[in-house]
């Protein structure tokens, strides 16, 4: 725990598998603040959009399904949040790969932002807290006192997500996993809203080559020098 550290909230950006939820959940703890995955909301309301059963170009359906959905979040670990659907912990199933093709699709979605938008701001009004996404320095925390942009070149995003689908037992390969990284960050960069970029005051952090340990001591230093 930091005393008196300034950046009450900490936002970090960057594309598909550049460890924001490994680097975000490791500062956090050092910190004492809480870790606040944004994907993994998206994810669950895609889960709850495929549970539905509700066509994924039906955007209507789907806008009034987040209004209708109660959306909360649970500490897990004691610092890492974990959201609940309706009640329901559905954080088992966000990896799969069907949630994982079509995350992109719901989250494009003006009313599908708008609604957790909104979420991710209630949420971040309480302070102390590590938000990760692609659009938090951007759009949904513009006045965050630290915004990191983490970068790493497709090749080593490839082989880090590869190792962690192998870790998880699934059988893919190197040629597979790159494609549908590169598909998705594609989807998240040329969306009309809330594109994945990094804010113009965003640090940019290049990960390449480094450990996890040596990205959150970077940020680490750079939060207290705030
Ligand atoms: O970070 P993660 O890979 O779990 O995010 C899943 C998807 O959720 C992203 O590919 C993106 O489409 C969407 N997302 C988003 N805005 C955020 C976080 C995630 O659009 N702030």
């Amino acid at each position: 725990m930091v005393e008196n550290l300034k950046p009450g909230i900490i936002a970090i950006d960057g594309p598909v598998a550049v460890g924001k939820s490994s680097v975000g959940s490791m500062l956090a703890r050092r910190l004492g603040y809480v870790f606040f995955d944004t994907g993994m909301i998206y994810r669950a309301f895609t889960w709850k959009v495929i549970e539905s059963g509700i066509p994924p170009t039906d955007e209507e359906e789907i806008c009034r399904l987040v209004d209708a959905t109660r959306f909360e979040f649970v500490a897990v670990q004691g610092w890492r949040l974990s959201p609940i659907i309706d009640g329901e912990d559905v954080s088992s199933g966000l990896l799969c790969p069907r949630v994982e093709e079509l995350v992109p699709v719901t989250s494009k979605i003006a009313g599908v932002r708008r609604a957790l938008v909104s979420q991710q701001r209630r949420f971040a009004g309480r302070g102390k807290v590590v938000m990760a996404g692609r659009d938090i320095g951007t759009v949904v925390l513009p006045r965050a006192e630290l915004k990191i942009f983490l970068a790493a070149s497709t090749e080593e995003r490839t082989k880090r997500r590869h190792s962690e689908l192998v870790e998880r037992g699934e059988n893919t390969d190197l040629e597979t996993v790159m494609t549908e990284l590169k598909k998705r960050d594609e989807m998240d960069m040329n969306r009309t809203i809330s594109p994945l970029k990094p804010a113009d005051d965003a640090v940019i952090v290049n990960t390449e080559g480094l450990s996890l340990e040596q990205v959150v001591d970077k940020i680490f230093a750079l939060a207290a020098d705030r």
